[in-house]
């Protein structure tokens, strides 16, 4: 696309951790980003950005921006690092990760999560490229994992109802969800519902920028929403709010789920959620009565112990009440299943050594800290454990030390859990890291090699989404700053240096965005890569006026709704969806909670994306400092002001932030907007800045062994 002579204007895609997925326009005059927009043509879009990525022009032209790889010439950490050329660079990284693959490649682990969720930025040919050494692989658990699990378990995939139909809901849950910091679009159609009469209801400890614009706040307790949705179902079985047709038709397992809700009245769960009994019942009353209804949940509700249950039952909720029948009804957590992701042939799983029956051991991002706890004892070579069938076992970790790690589109030392457990594994001096980056971040601050990577805006990508069900392709707007480099050349150009011969780690950035699609699957009818390049995007093949799984089909075994999931039995799992106390809660672990009698949670800065976006100067200062916030009963018990400025913290470790004392908070919680960067936080008492991720914890989720953010006890006292 040209505008004028002197600027022209680029489609390209939004690449973060949003459910949007943008497609954008990008004007540029000679190699420079004026402006940042939204298409207004995708509807999806509909020509909106959020403040953060309108001023990507900001980020992308960055005084601090990487433009040179780095090699560390000072001790780790110590933020000494000389530049070098990239055939320095690629040579010495290469030799050392050979040496190490040596002893064995599992040693080595890749370390990637949705710093760019592009399926070549991303974990494509890197993929490929660990595949094909035979590193360790990766659980990417550290976000959705118990979700998904959750999801998958009830609907087989991650599907749901079409994000445009909320606008024409008559009930909206807004359960674990805070759409006008972390789904612009979304929420722009919940006020075109409200306007139309809809009644919009916030699920949440926390009375976000979003529950404070809706007409009920319900505050239950963190880690108690299956608790509450099995009190729901009980309402909906015992006053027959029921529809029993579609039940019939489309579930499987009714009887065990009502066996099992029976053991939830309403007194019970109100108890354990900190809500009322009658609020309950009124709630129940409302879901079962008022159509179309919808539920938009969303990750905040699996950050606990029991987060895959908790999705099991909140989507049982859509089924039973056959909310799906209409086009704006039902649920939806992730649209990604929608989309005919081809894995095998865009990440070459069978690159692996042992494919497909005896696979490298799989190392848990969320527990990393962990990982990088275990010594490696020389002689190098004596403590390998060798490959376990199909994955990793708890004895894989205890005896396979990491040597190497190789970071991008990641910050796992300032996002992983237990920060004290992640720094103390990152500054090992026998540890070899590599990290990929656009700035010096806190992982970056304790590489061996910094390796510049170009942004978004540098290089080509296609994108799915998990809010919408588009495809949207990026076109590079402008040439990569400095000397930077898409990742996916940084890993075909290690591959050569390797001396690997496999032709699908040399395939150029438009051959790996091809074979991430099965092209010959019925939602990609009608289209064409061609008119996908021109276009910017293309919608699935789906007709956004009806509702995908109104009469079943959803994707499990059955087609139907899985309110039991009989395979969860084989994993040790309750088949029927239950309310498991948080790992950090009185029912477990009581002494914790006597110490610690806050429970914490850290939902996004509304400025920030994780850790995007905050050493931009315009959206740091929009969003001020750390803070935490406290009910003002809590800080009256504890002697603190507004304003103050406090200390967080438990045995794991502690961070600094300004208390902000308000009724938005139920009692018994903490809130930490997050994510800062450990550097930019304040230290307590001269010591390093710390983030929210210091007091966090590396247990995990009952199902799909996600991270337990939110599962975090912390006790607040005045820093003096
Ligand atoms: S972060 Fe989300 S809302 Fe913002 S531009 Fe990207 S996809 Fe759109």
């Amino acid at each position: 696309m040209t505008t004028t002579e002197q600027e022209r204007t680029v489609r390209a895609a939004c690449p973060h951790d949003c459910p949007d997925t943008c497609a954008l326009r990008v004007t540029v005059s000679g190699n420079r980003v004026i402006r940042v927009e939204g298409d207004p043509d995708h509807p999806a879009t509909d020509g909106v950005l959020c403040t953060k990525v309108a001023r990507y022009a900001e980020r992308t032209h960055h005084p601090d921006r990487l433009t040179q790889p780095l090699r560390r010439i000072g001790p780790k950490g110590s933020g000494q690092f000389e530049a070098v050329s990239w055939e320095v660079a690629i040579a010495e990284i290469a030799t050392r990760l050979d040496q190490i693959a040596a002893r064995d490649p599992q040693r080595i682990v890749p370390y990637s999560y949705a710093g760019t969720m592009g399926f070549v930025q991303g974990d494509g040919l890197a993929q490929r490229f660990f595949y094909a050494l035979g590193a360790s692989r990766l659980d990417a658990t550290i976000c959705s994992a118990a979700g998904s699990n959750g999801l998958a378990s009830v609907h087989g995939k991650s599907v749901g109802m079409a994000v445009e139909q909320f606008e024409n809901s008559k009930l909206i849950l807004l359960w674990g969800t805070n759409p006008v910091t972390s789904s612009v679009h979304l929420w722009r159609r919940i006020q075109t519902a409200k306007r139309k009469g809809a009644v919009v209801i916030a699920i949440d400890p926390f009375e976000s920028d979003s529950a404070q614009k809706c007409d009920r706040w319900l505050a239950l307790r963190p880690g108690t929403d299956a608790a509450l949705a099995l009190a729901l179902i009980n309402v909906l079985i015992t006053e027959n709010l029921l529809d029993h047709d579609w039940i019939k038709q489309h579930t499987e397992g009714f009887e065990a789920l009502s066996e099992r809700a029976m053991q939830w009245p309403a007194a019970r769960a109100a108890e354990i959620c900190g809500l009322a009994e009658a609020d309950i019942v009124w709630l129940a009353r409302q879901w079962g009565s008022v159509r179309p209804a919808a539920i938009r949940v969303n990750y905040g509700v699996q950050r606990a112990r029991g987060g895959a249950d908790a999705v099991r039952a909140i989507a049982a909720l859509a089924a039973l009440t056959g909310a799906w029948r209409d086009a704006a009804g039902g649920m939806l957590l992730s649209s990604s299943g929608w989309f005919p992701v081809d894995v095998q042939g865009w990440q070459r799983p069978d690159l692996m050594p042992g494919w497909p029956d005896r696979l490298p051991r799989s190392v848990n991002m969320s527990a990393i800290g962990e990982a990088l706890a275990i010594p490696v004892v020389p002689p190098h070579g004596s403590a390998s454990g060798g490959s376990t069938p199909g994955g990793s076992t708890p004895g894989d970790l205890a005896t396979i030390p990491v040597e190497a790690i190789v970071v991008w589109n990641a910050n796992p030392v300032a996002v992983a859990p237990d920060s004290e457990s992640v720094i103390r594994g990152f500054a090992r001096e026998d540890l070899f890291t590599v990290v990929l980056e656009h700035f010096q971040t806190d992982t970056a601050d304790w590489a061996d090699w910094v390796l510049p990577a170009t942004t978004q805006m540098e290089h080509f990508d296609l994108h799915k989404s998990y809010g919408h069900t588009s495809l949207v392709v990026n076109h590079p707007a402008i040439a990569p700053i400095g000397n930077a480099l898409p990742n996916s050349e940084i890993f075909r150009r290690l591959a050569g240096a390797m001396g690997l011969t496999e032709p699908a780690l040399f395939d150029d950035d438009q051959t790996v965005a091809r074979s991430a699609l099965d092209w010959s699957h019925p939602r990609l009818a009608g289209v064409t890569w061609e008119d996908l390049l021109e276009r910017g995007w293309a919608p699935l093949t789906m007709d956004p006026t009806a509702n995908p799984l109104a009469n079943g089909g959803f994707p499990t075994a059955s087609g139907r709704v899985q309110l039991v999931d009989s395979a969860l039995s084989a994993q040790g799992r309750d088949p029927v969806p239950d309310w498991q106390p948080p790992w950090e809660s009185v029912e477990v672990d009581p002494e914790r909670s006597a110490l610690y009698p806050l429970q914490l949670i850290s939902p996004p800065a509304r400025n920030f994306l994780n850790t995007t976006f905050v050493n931009v100067t315009s959206i740091r200062a929009r969003e001020g400092e750390p803070e935490c916030l406290l009910h003002p009963a809590d800080a009256t018990q504890r002697g603190l002001v507004e304003g103050a400025l406090v200390k967080v913290f438990n045995d794991r470790g502690a961070f600094a932030a300004r208390l902000r004392v308000t009724e938005r908070v139920r009692r018994g919680v903490a809130v930490a907007p997050s994510i800062w960067w450990h550097r930019d936080a304040p230290g307590i008492r001269g010591g390093p800045g710390r983030n929210v991720n210091a007091v966090t914890s590396q247990r995990l989720t009952e199902g799909g062994a996600g991270a337990t953010f939110y599962d975090c006890r912390v006790e607040v006292e005045a820093l003096a």
